[in-house]
């Protein structure tokens, strides 16, 4: 597998995918936060920040999901998919590319008047997409198309921007060394079963040439150890000892290994599909259980998921109130969000209480796609209908069009007969 710079070739295929994956997922909604309207969008699904269950649940997958591959497979997220590592080399090849192509292979003012003036440019589309996974794409694009640098999103736009030509000029792969705490993570996440990148030389075959070091990205020699922080298992290494010794018609001497101790990714030698995809103990097994766990909590908050949240409270700041016919009057709250992207109506109706009126609600309830309305009403008993202080009811709401109904148990308050001098 790793003979012809594979891993290389892998690698930044899936940096190609992952780029256009990072750019259109706000876009197409599959991940997004939009903060100004306190919505938080993931595979399409418009939630309300007031969705608790939901969003607890989805951000919970997206954190098992990462500790999971970080268990199973170490630092294949730095070294395969992470945005900050693809820029950083990109950024690397194309001052390289520059210097090639302006012929002169010194640090000259035109390669770096060129270099900068590209990296500020590709520093305002980043920006742009990455605060898009914020803000609504297309008010963005009202603000930097105006020079806006007034409003909360032209601050926020001037600020990322000069913050991503910084990092992808200067800064590059020791963001990930110095200030990014996935790395960190890694080193606890990992333990002796974690795919890692390892040099194994029992036989003395190394012949000195360096190319592993050169190649690295991270500047580092894989020969000193497996487990240096700055390694993010990327394989260029891999590669790169492979050509040599291939060669001298020998194998390469590192390779993607299960743990220090453990046999290769590629080894031939027969095993169970299991441990070959990386399940080789208990802890693996669990951890991908909450993972399931986690997925099956998400499916079922979004099978629960009513377009229109009706919610219905009593208000007992004054347990009831008795008019001069007699009639008893008990107070309600209620809170109808239309999460839907049309208009909808929402019927109350009163169920299991004799004699029952609703009075101070436009029923049927208008609200508009994305509103929320609330307000209070009253129900109200003819006198003496009640011989108890409490009697349990029910407020039933139906939804049109999408024909949802909700029952609100409810407790109706009386002077109590009983009671009664
Ligand atoms: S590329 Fe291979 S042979 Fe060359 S120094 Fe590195 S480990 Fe040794
Ligand atoms: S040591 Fe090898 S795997 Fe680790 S970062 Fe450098 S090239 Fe990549």
């Amino acid at each position: 597998m790793a003979n012809n710079a594979s891993w290389h070739r892998l690698r930044k295929l899936v940096h190609l995918i992952c780029f256009l994956v990072f750019m259109a997922l706000p876009f197409l909604n599959v991940v997004r936060a939009d903060i100004p309207h306190q919505r938080f969008y993931f595979f399409g699904i418009e939630f309300w920040i007031n969705e608790f269950a939901s969003i607890f649940f989805a951000l919970m997958f997206l954190m098992f999901l990462v500790i999971a591959t970080s268990v199973l497979y170490g630092r294949v997220y730095c070294g395969y998919a992470c945005p900050q590592m693809i820029f950083s080399e990109a950024s690397v090849l194309l001052e390289n590319w520059l210097r090639r192509k302006v012929g002169l292979n010194k640090n000259t003012w035109k390669v770096r008047v060129l270099f900068y003036s590209t990296v500020a440019i590709g520093s305002v589309f980043l920006a742009f997409i990455f605060i898009s996974y914020f803000v609504e794409p297309r008010d963005l694009f009202h603000s930097l198309a105006s020079l806006d640098i007034r409003t909360a999103a032209g601050i926020s736009g001037a600020t990322v921007t000069l913050l991503t030509f910084l990092d992808f000029s200067l800064v590059r792969q020791k963001f990930c060394t110095t200030v990014c705490p996935y790395g960190y993570l890694q080193g606890m996440l990992g333990d002796g079963n974690t795919l890692l990148v390892h040099y194994r030389d029992e036989p003395k075959q190394c012949i000195e040439c360096k190319k592993c070091v050169r190649v690295c990205p991270m500047d580092i020699d894989i020969r000193k150890s497996p487990f240096q922080i700055e390694c993010i298992h990327c394989g260029e290494c891999i590669d790169a000892c492979d050509d040599i010794m291939a060669r001298l018609k020998k194998p390469g001497l590192i390779h993607y290994t299960w743990g220090e101790q453990g046999e290769r990714l590629n080894d031939p030698a027969p095993r169970p599909w299991y441990r070959r995809v990386g399940l080789r103990d208990g802890k693996r097994v669990v951890v991908l259980l909450l993972l399931t766990c986690y997925a099956g909590g998400l499916t079922v908050a979004f099978s629960l998921r009513h377009t229109v949240l009706v919610r219905v409270a009593p208000i007992r700041a004054t347990m009831y109130r008795v008019d001069e016919n007699g009639r008893v009057f008990n107070r309600f709250r209620y809170s109808i969000a239309n999460r839907g992207h049309g208009a909808t109506s929402v019927i109350l109706s009163v169920q299991h209480l004799p004699g029952a009126t609703m009075s101070m609600l436009p029923n049927p309830i208008r609200v508009a796609a994305g509103e929320t309305a609330q307000g209070e009403f009253e129900i109200s008993t003819p006198p003496h209908a009640q011989t108890e202080l409490v009697t349990h009811f029910s407020i039933e709401s139906s939804t049109v069009p999408d024909q949802s109904r909700d029952t609100f148990p409810m407790t109706f308050l009386a002077p109590s007969e009983r009671q009664a001098p």
